[in-house]
């Protein structure tokens, strides 16, 4: 027998009473606020203390946008090839299928059927989740297929965007995705039936460069990076410093690339009184707090009049005709917006 054998009661580890299990909490990236994941879940994943609207996936912006049980997936099984036979550190084919496992996705982007507010839509989401919600072929093609829907069936375009760019493993195939989609936007235009776009963090490259920013109304949420290259090529291109804020919503809405930056939890409403804007004329646009000009008819041709701008951000000189004018509306009443 030993004087000094040690005896088994050490005090027990720290226990498990204090060991959360993964995902109870989690922290506001931006204001570090230790978040209750629950609390956060139910807050639509925005930040209670500083309004931070964490990235969600695209189920959970179906769940927002649309009446329950009324979303249809369509076109779930449209996938790219990879006709480039692309490999960089690993093969294309390699990180789709990654992808695919990692999200229960087959794309970068969902679409469907639903209903918004009791009214008809058709509804794309993408998902940064998948590739960055890069914009390859399939993703292309799908929205094709939904606009097409919506020409057919004349029910309204919704389109959540949620982007890196064009995904470069399809190379010039995703880049044509830009034309493919702007062609049946313009159809959409042409057979006044609405779009709208929402722009949620970050949207960039190709999908802004296109569909994003061709929206009969664009919508944003607060603090998202919207742009086509990042800030940090902008800098070291132009070397200057940025502004502050520069291609968050709130920089964007400033200076007219948005009509209205939409918190989460109003994202469904607001889009509801939008489409019965559109829906029901003009009278009713007091309910959207956006004040719509009634659609006119857009001239087309090279022999309608359309006055050119010299909007200075464009590098026209003041009074004169830019090196890159852009397109104005005509007012209903003959003059030129601004
Ligand atoms: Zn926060």
């Amino acid at each position: 027998m030993s004087w000094f054998r040690r005896q088994n009661n050490r005090p027990k580890k720290p226990t498990e009473s204090r060991d959360l299990p993964d995902g109870v909490w989690t922290k506001c990236e931006n204001c570090s606020e230790i978040l209750y994941f629950k609390e956060l879940e139910r807050n639509l994943h925005v930040c209670p203390k500083c309004g931070n609207h964490f990235r969600i996936r695209s189920h959970k912006y179906v769940e927002i946008l649309t009446d329950p049980g009324t979303f249809q997936e369509t076109n779930a099984n449209v996938v790219s090839k990879d006709p480039l036979k692309f490999k960089d550190s690993k093969k294309y084919t390699d990180r789709v299928k990654d992808a695919v496992k990692k999200t229960g996705m087959n794309e970068a982007i969902v679409t469907g059927t639903a209903r918004l507010d009791e009214l008809p839509v058709v509804l794309g989401v993408m998902d940064f989740a998948f590739i960055g919600g890069s914009m390859a072929s399939a993703v292309g093609e799908k929205i094709a297929r939904s606009l097409k829907l919506c020409l057919e069936r004349k029910e309204p375009m919704i389109l959540v965007s949620a982007s890196g760019g064009a995904r470069m493993m399809e190379g010039i195939l995703s880049l044509m995705q830009m034309a493919k989609t702007s062609v049946l936007l313009a159809r959409l235009r042409n057979e006044r039936i609405p779009y709208i776009s929402i722009l949620t963090h970050p949207t960039t490259g190709g999908v802004t460069a296109s569909f994003a920013s061709l929206g009969d109304v664009i919508l944003a949420e607060p603090g998202a990076l919207i742009g086509f290259a990042g800030p940090r090529v902008i800098k070291e291109t132009v070397a200057q410093e940025l502004p502050e804020g520069f291609q968050r919503s709130e920089f964007l809405m400033k200076h007219g690339f948005l009509d209205r930056i939409t918190p989460r939890s109003e994202l469904k409403q607001t889009v509801g009184n939008i489409l019965r804007v559109f829906h029901d004329g003009v009278n009713a646009s007091s309910h959207a707090g956006i004040a719509f000009r009634p659609r006119t008819s857009v001239p087309l041709s090279e022999h309608d009049p359309v006055p050119l701008s010299d909007h200075d951000s464009f590098g026209a000189s003041e009074g004169g005709n830019g090196s890159m004018p852009i397109l104005e509306l005509p007012d209903p009443d003959g003059s030129t917006t601004t």
